[in-house]
């Protein structure tokens, strides 16, 4: 709780927001309640569910999907709490609440039991959907019931042949004459899809109207209830029949269900929005969503390093070479916090996701301030959440598995072992890189979208952003060599794009985001980098200025994580770069010699 109030507060300031009319509502001490609160609730009800929910998985019987009761508790508290539709208008009964604020809440949920806070936060993204793009006429059918945690949301875009392609999918939709569609088609994994606490499901669909130009620009998206509302307000199904669950290696409490639509050619839905644009629309969820999943792989690497680090300390194993020699039973055993190894894979696991933290919670205040921040920056602040989306969503899945993965290793033989969490984190923390877009797909959109956008706008944007950083820890002798180290990292990132930009403005694209994943890792280390910086930046400045929240020990560890960083994790950028500036090129088909026969 502490390093997520010492990014909201001394880091982001997140307070300062309050000075916008969207927020004058709040101010710090509501924020500190809420942060309170939501950790009472996770340790009392949320993290009790953790392993059961593992254990006794999600699945389909009797034609029904069977979840765990937590499901039907969480739904309801959140509705209870406002929590569903915290950062909505008071107008569409939100609560107003900035994007950065329930982030840190999600943070604290998903930390507690990252199989759950998805059920109500998949109702938050497909209610704000309607909320945003659907008639008046849509919202006040469904929002109200979705806000208060009676009704579920969810997003259906897959298709078992339109995964990361979302521009094969073949859903239709045939017009009815009373203005809604007959819609028909598969769509699989949908997460949170059915189960029996909630009485309604409100499917939000990618669906392909009859006569539709092919492609994405033919995808429209439609609101489709499990249960249609009928004039008299009862409920009568819509055909929507759930075909099974996908049993899973991680996150099993989270049920992934197969939804046929219109088998009896009795399913309705109704558009939202304009026709076509539904691809559109969506990405306001997707990338809602993609925060979201950086912020559950970040949470479940915090609640691994939380666990291994309790054992490290209680663990005895050998002892220190400095006493005496290591095998000299004479002395008493070390507790294995005590060996070098053993903190590195600790500070190792500290740096990744403090540093992911960090990232998102600023990504989230982008958010706020895209929207709602004076008319003349929301631009800039917009590019940035933009470039940063799919890193902030890449960096903490990808490299919050290698976290746990050392957090695992500092149990031994017990982190293989059900007895001890780390295998669940292992296990859970895998789905992350996957749904929301593989980190494939997300590499090729930070470097073939996102870098390149309005003429690399957003790339100047965040450079930036890296200046004021070193500027401000350049005011500290003892920051200055790491203010250079970043510097120059920065330099190489940005050279490292102009050498792949030549490729593309040859015409050779395939060869410009061949190796879009290694960009993606070379990038995700300047940008964790540029997030050290500013912590220990604001760590230094308590520690001169004697203005502290915590204790001189707090700091100074924010200070040597980042020493950490920049000694073990920052380095890696001169590798990536010599990968991506090679002049071989080993993947492409015609290129390649393998056969893979
Ligand atoms: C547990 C779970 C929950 C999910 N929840 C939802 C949900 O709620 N709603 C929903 O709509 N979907 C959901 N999904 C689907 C998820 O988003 C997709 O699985 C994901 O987008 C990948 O699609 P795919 O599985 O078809 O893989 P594919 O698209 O077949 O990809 C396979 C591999 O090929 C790579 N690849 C594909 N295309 C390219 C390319 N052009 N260039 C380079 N590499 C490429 C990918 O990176 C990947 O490594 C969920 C999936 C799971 C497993």
């Amino acid at each position: 709780m502490d390093d997520l109030r010492f990014v909201l507060h001394d880091m982001l300031q997140v307070e300062d927001l309050c000075a916008l009319d969207r927020y004058k509502d709040y101010d710090k001490a509501n924020f500190d309640i809420l942060l309170d609160s939501t950790k009472d609730y996770a340790d009392k009800v949320i993290y009790p569910s953790f392993k059961e929910m593992d254990e006794q998985p999600a699945r389909y019987e009797d034609g029904k999907i069977i979840v765990h009761p937590v499901v039907g508790e969480m739904m309801k508290s959140a509705g209870e709490n406002g929590s569903i539709g915290a950062f909505f208008d008071y107008e569409d009964g939100g609560m107003q609440l900035p994007h950065v604020v329930y982030s840190a809440l999600s943070h604290i949920t998903q930390s507690a039991n990252n199989s759950l806070p998805g059920y109500p936060g998949l109702t938050t993204g497909a209610a704000h959907l309607i909320v945003s793009f659907g008639s008046q006429e849509l919202k006040d059918k469904y929002v109200p019931n979705m806000l208060t945690g009676k009704w579920a949301g969810t997003m259906c875009l897959t298709e078992p042949q339109a995964g990361s392609s979302l521009s094969d999918i073949t859903t239709s939709a045939t017009p009815n004459e009373d203005g809604s569609y007959q819609v028909k088609g598969q769509k699989i994994f949908i997460s949170g899809g059915d189960h029996e606490y909630s009485d309604n499901f409100v499917h939000l669909v990618l669906t392909r109207i009859d006569g539709a130009p092919a492609g994405t620009k033919g995808i429209s998206l439609m609101v489709v209830p499990k249960f249609r509302i009928k004039e008299d307000g009862s409920l009568e199904p819509n055909d929507v029949i759930t075909a099974g669950d996908f049993q899973k290696m991680g996150q099993r409490g989270y049920c992934t269900t197969h939804l046929v639509f219109g088998e009896n050619d009795g399913c309705q839905g109704w558009l939202v929005g304009e026709a076509n644009r539904g691809l559109k629309y969506m990405f306001q969820m997707m990338n809602g969503a993609r925060i979201d999943v950086g912020l559950m792989g970040a949470s479940t690497a915090t609640a691994a390093y939380h666990a291994s680090l309790q054992y490290a300390k209680e663990r005895p194993q050998g002892r220190r070479i400095q006493n005496s020699g290591a095998k000299d039973v004479e002395q008493e055993q070390a507790t294995i916090i005590n060996h070098p190894d053993v903190r590195r894979m600790l500070l190792l696991q500290r740096a990744v996701t403090e540093g992911s933290i960090a990232l998102l919670m600023q990504a989230s205040m982008y958010h706020d301030m895209a929207l709602y921040g004076p008319e003349e920056e929301r631009t800039r602040y917009h590019n940035l959440l933009e470039l940063l989306t799919p890193i902030a969503k890449t960096y903490p899945a990808e490299m919050g598995r290698t976290s746990i993965n050392n957090g695992l290793q500092i149990l031994g033989g017990y982190g293989f072992c059900t007895d001890f969490p780390l295998e669940q984190y292992y296990r859970d923390i895998r789905i992350m890189s996957l749904y929301e877009g593989t980190t494939g797909i997300q590499s090729l959109d930070l470097l073939g979208r996102k870098v390149v956008m309005k003429n690399g706008e957003a790339m100047r944007q965040l450079v930036a952003e890296f200046k004021e950083s070193i500027s401000a820890a350049s005011n500290y002798d003892d920051l200055k060599p790491y203010a250079a180290q970043f510097k120059a990292a920065s330099k190489e990132l940005q050279a490292t794009i102009m050498h792949l930009l030549n490729y593309a403005m040859q015409g050779q694209y395939e060869r410009f985001i061949a190796d879009a994943n290694i960009f993606m890792e070379h990038m995700s280390t300047v940008v964790l980098a540029w997030q050290w910086l500013q912590l220990a930046t604001t760590a230094k400045t308590a520690l001169v200025t004697g203005n502290k929240t915590y204790s001189t020990e707090f700091y100074e560890g924010k200070i040597h994580t980042m020493r950490y960083f920049y000694k073990y994790e920052l380095p890696k950028t001169a590798a990536f770069k010599t990968i991506l500036m090679h002049e071989e090129s080993l993947t492409i088909p015609e290129e390649s010699k393998v056969a893979f026969a």
